[in-house]
């Protein structure tokens, strides 16, 4: 362990290398021998400077984000980067990979930073849940100015090497020879006056006019619906410029702590552990090498398969699309453009870069252009006859190891698999709507689809930016299924005495972007419409909006008026539709409770949630939470509905659930013996596996 810090020389140079992989993180023991390095080094007279460096891939990338929620142990990294700062001779950090929270902290306590031109910079605290809590808005205001320092704080998205020497945040960016280069700059900068310790530079944050700063972060909380850390980060960013810098260090610190022990920083770590959990499949090991995906074939140019392409080729991957006709095509091929187009639009794509993206697009009606594919990915419609054919066709076609996906949201991948004589190169590829924006991908695994086939599958999506999760099959599979029991109610509630809005307020009060029937009409109710009809299903109200042409947004009218296309606004029509529906069927409408709609609507998608868990079509509850926030909006600040079940109290729900299948007889209420179980012994999901 004492070699996870080493210390070499150059002439008057101290060389302190950190070395523990895989990211550096400052753990304890890393922190103990690195406070033993500077004292050491601070007395010993022949030492001039400090060049604090790290082994491996990366400059420190973190904090121990295992030692959160627990008391530090000494040294603290504050108490580090203090003596950082009073060792009295030059200090320099020598920034590859990336510096990030503790890393930059740690850095920010060197008089001097330098960077290989590939670092990037930054504070991603935010990301769970907190804000730097080792003086990194106290200091990084001192050394970039308080607006950037604002920007990087509440976003928490790191920066690169250029921007940061162009900023101030480093001094010096090389190309190559990063130690070496960082050594001579120590040498140089010995023989000039010492500069102060940041924490002592004031001059970025001296003339600051604080209405417009207020002005500023106004704007840079507009995105954080909700949620406690930006909101500290921005007020700590704004203390560096009121308060001395003791104090502004102080306040950090308590709003760190604050924030440490709440929730919403609870369950976003939990997140942040989900996401990295959930790329653990049973069953896919080291051996299962994922295989290189050089070229994609995408079935179907409609909304997702456009989307789909977008993703890829986003990420690098050539793509050929593949439609019924040349019109179909040309349709597809338009709405691309025209999406990059708004990219261009708003300057997050340049012409040049649109342009190359289009070029790596390649369109047929011919499947035999799909035969050099590595991963081809239906997105038809949702009808069983078609995949079908499909995949018939494909199994023909493609080439041998070929992956063959199906984008369905419903339908049973083995049946599809069973068209083709490879099921084990069949597998599920579920993406949501928009696919070129929402990170969700879940992965769905066929009783015959191989390791190796899900090893390359979760690779691919990782690298086109998703967030992959394994499910196994049923309808719907993890996240549609759960919806489904969201939405059994619905009906129900409208016509027993709520309104749309009284439904969908309770949901963005909780911190969704929007509520059932809002979104609903975003999808198009005509979807459902024809699914119920073909099914010989109805919904009086639902079936009646769509009966008089009320599809949703698309049509300007549906659950909501539209009256700007977008912005919904309850309408008197549709609540005099349902009072004449709930009077036909005899019900005697009553004031309907927010709390109500809460058991009627959220308990539910739970309950579904510990029997997909039960079945073991996800694999652990934390997996359930990362498809629901990354394909579905569920607030962040919230953990997930598996995460956010267990602080409601599994019992409560339980007991509510009794309750509500009592009085309707509905399946949707009847509790999974495993959510009973863990309710009676008072544990949690992650018990699962040994309740079962
Ligand atoms: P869509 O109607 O917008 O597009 C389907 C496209 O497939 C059309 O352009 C059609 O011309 C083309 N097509 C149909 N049969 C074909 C064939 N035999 N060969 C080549 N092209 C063919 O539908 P969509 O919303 O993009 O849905 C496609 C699939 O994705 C469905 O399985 C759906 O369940 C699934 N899905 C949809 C969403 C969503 O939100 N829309 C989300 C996830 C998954």
């Amino acid at each position: 362990m004492s070699q996870s810090v080493t210390v070499t020389r150059d002439a008057n140079v101290a060389i302190v290398t950190i070395d523990n992989p895989p990211v550096n993180a400052m753990s304890l023991h890393v922190r103990e021998p690195l406070e033993k390095a500077i004292a050491g080094l601070k007395s010993d007279g022949s030492v001039a400077a400090l060049v604090l460096a790290c082994a491996g891939r990366t400059f420190v990338a973190g904090a121990d984000i295992t030692e959160f929620g627990k008391p530090m142990q000494p040294p603290a990294l504050w108490d580090l980067i203090e003596q950082l700062e009073a060792f009295g001779k030059v200090t320099v950090a020598a920034i590859h990979g990336t510096a990030l929270g503790g890393g930059l902290e740690l850095a920010m306590g060197c008089l001097y930073r330098v960077a290989d031109a590939g670092a990037k910079l930054g504070l991603p605290e935010v990301k769970l849940g907190l804000l730097p809590g080792a003086g990194g808005t106290q200091r990084l205001p001192r050394l970039v100015d308080p607006s950037k320092a604002l920007t990087m704080i509440v976003s928490g998205a790191p920066i690169g090497a250029a921007d940061a020497h162009a900023s101030g945040l480093v001094d010096a960016v090389y190309d190559k020879d990063l130690i070496a280069n960082a050594v001579l700059f120590a040498k140089d900068a010995v023989e000039r006056n010492l500069a102060a310790p940041v924490s002592q530079r004031n001059d970025r944050i001296g003339n600051v006019d604080l209405a417009a700063f207020d002005k500023e972060i106004a704007g840079a909380l507009k995105k954080s619906r909700g949620l406690d850390a930006p909101r500290a980060c921005a007020q700590s960013v704004r203390n560096a410029i009121t308060m001395p810098f003791a104090e502004g260090v102080a306040a950090e610190r308590k709003l760190f702590l604050d924030l440490v022990v709440g929730d919403q920083s609870r369950a976003q770590r939990h997140l942040f552990f989900a996401e990295r959990e959930a790329t653990k499949v049973p069953g896919v090991g080291k051996d299962d090498k994922p295989s290189k995906i050089a070229r994609v074939g995408v079935i179907g140019a409609g909304t997702m398969g456009g989307g789909i392409s977008m993703s890829f080729v986003n990420g690098g991957i050539p793509v050929t699309i593949l439609e019924m006709n040349a019109g179909a095509l040309k349709r597809g091929m338009g709405v691309i453009d025209k999406n990059y187009g708004i990219s261009v639009s708003r300057g997050s794509l340049t012409e040049e870069a649109k342009a190359k993206r289009l070029s790596m697009f390649t369109t047929t009606t011919d499947y035999a252009d799909l035969a050099d594919c590595d991963l081809i990915i239906e997105a038809v419609f949702e009808e069983m006859a078609v995949k079908e054919q499909v995949f018939t066709t494909l199994d023909r076609i493609a080439k041998p190891g070929a992956i063959l996906a199906s984008n369905t949201s419903y339908l049973d991948i083995n049946q599809i698999a069973a068209f083709t004589k490879r099921p084990r190169d069949v597998v599920g590829m579920h993406f949501f709507s928009p696919a070129n924006v929402m990170k969700l991908l879940e992965i769905v695994r066929g009783d015959k689809t191989a390791p190796d086939v899900l090893a390359t599958a979760l690779a691919v999506g990782k690298q086109i930016g998703k967030v992959p999760v394994v499910v196994g099959v049923c309808h719907g599979f993890v996240g549609n299924r759960m919806l489904g029991a969201r939405g059994a109610e619905a009906e129900g509630l409208l016509l027993e005495g709520a309104t749309p809005q009284q439904v969908d307020k309770v949901f963005t009060d909780f911190g969704w972007p929007m509520g059932t029937y809002q979104m609903w009409d975003l999808a198009g109710l005509d979807i459902g419409w024809r699914t119920r009809k073909s099914l010989g299903q109805t919904a009086a109200i639902s079936d009646a909006l769509c009966e008089m042409g009320r599809y949703g947004q698309k049509t300007g009218k549906g659950y909501y008026l539209y009256p700007d296309g977008r912005t919904a606004t309850p309408d008197p029509e549709v609540e005099a539709l349902i009072l004449e529906e709930a009077r036909k069927q005899g019900v005697n409408r009553r004031e309907i409770s927010d709390e109500e709609i809460k058991e009627r609507t959220v308990y539910p998608m739970i309950n579904e949630g510990a029997r997909i868990l039960e079945e073991g079509v996800a694999t652990r509850s934390s997996d359930i939470d990362t498809v629901w926030v990354n394909g579905y909006g569920y607030p962040v600040g919230q953990g997930g509905p598996m995460f956010w079940a267990e602080l409601e109290g599994l019992p409560k729900i339980v007991d509510r659930l009794d309750y509500w299948y009592g009085k309707t007889g509905m399946e949707v209420y009847n509790p999974s013996p495993l959510l009973r179980r863990l309710a009676a012994q008072n544990k949690g999901f992650a018990d699962a596996a040994k309740a079962a």
